[in-house]
């Protein structure tokens, strides 16, 4: 059982060799199969178990099938296919980092965007075109609020250290952020919600987020 048996597209299995990722650890081999099979998913995962590829390399994968997609083109707004929300800004450059790493040579654009620093580098980086947006919470609701950013292609949403967002007081945030996913038209999206404790709270958010989705502790 290794990458080289998983078809993820020719150029991202061809960067997971060269960054010399060669057994899938429990949880990717786990979750990956899930999510290309266009499951939603909530995993409970500590941090070091690899999950940061286990949602990043399906989400790649997925761009690069739908690269094709017309897109909507707003004069300063930009509409990425995907939005992974991560509660602290070392976390949200740690997943832009790798998923940067895995993207090279797809075609795939990442970019991140977090609070706390001057939005205006952020801004031109965004101008420049977005796949898949890394990003804190409020910062997002940021560029929402200043229709920078739309959430109307959304096709992927994954949700890193969820227990971790609600402990910050996220959640009217993030609620916020997928109402407007949420909104006509609504095309198909695929969530996935990953945290390392599975409390009340967050079993709520699964139950609003996800649909008939999969459960997966490791
Ligand atoms: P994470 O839990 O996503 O923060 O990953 C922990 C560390 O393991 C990171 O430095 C990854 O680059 C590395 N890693 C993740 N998956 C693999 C793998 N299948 N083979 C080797 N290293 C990996």
């Amino acid at each position: 059982n290794t990458f080289a048996d998983i078809d993820l597209g020719e150029a991202l299995n061809l960067n997971i060799r060269r960054c010399k990722y060669v057994r899938p650890t429990p949880v990717q081999r786990h979750a990956i199969p899930i999510l290309l099979g266009e499951r939603d998913l909530m995993a409970c995962a500590q941090t070091g178990s690899g999950k940061t590829a286990a949602f990043c390399f399906p989400i790649i994968s997925g761009i690069m099938r739908d690269q094709h997609v017309q897109r909507p083109r707003g004069l300063r707004t930009v509409f990425p296919l995907a939005v992974i929300l991560s509660p602290t800004r070392e976390l949200a450059c740690q997943i832009h980092d790798e998923a940067k790493k895995f993207s090279y040579q797809t075609g795939v654009k990442v970019v991140v965007a977090y609070g706390g620093t001057p939005i205006n580098q952020q801004l031109r980086e965004l101008e420049r075109g977005v796949d898949i947006l890394v990003a804190t919470p409020g910062r997002l609701n940021d560029l929402l609020e200043r229709a920078r950013v739309s959430m109307q292609m959304i096709k992927f949403l994954a949700l890193d250290e969820a227990d971790r967002m609600l402990d910050m007081g996220f959640e009217p945030q993030i609620r916020k952020i997928v109402e407007q996913m949420d909104m006509p038209p609504r095309g198909v999206r695929q969530t996935m919600l990953f945290s390392a404790t599975f409390p009340r709270e967050i079993q709520r958010l699964a139950a609003d987020f996800l649909s008939n989705y999969i459960f997966l502790a490791v």
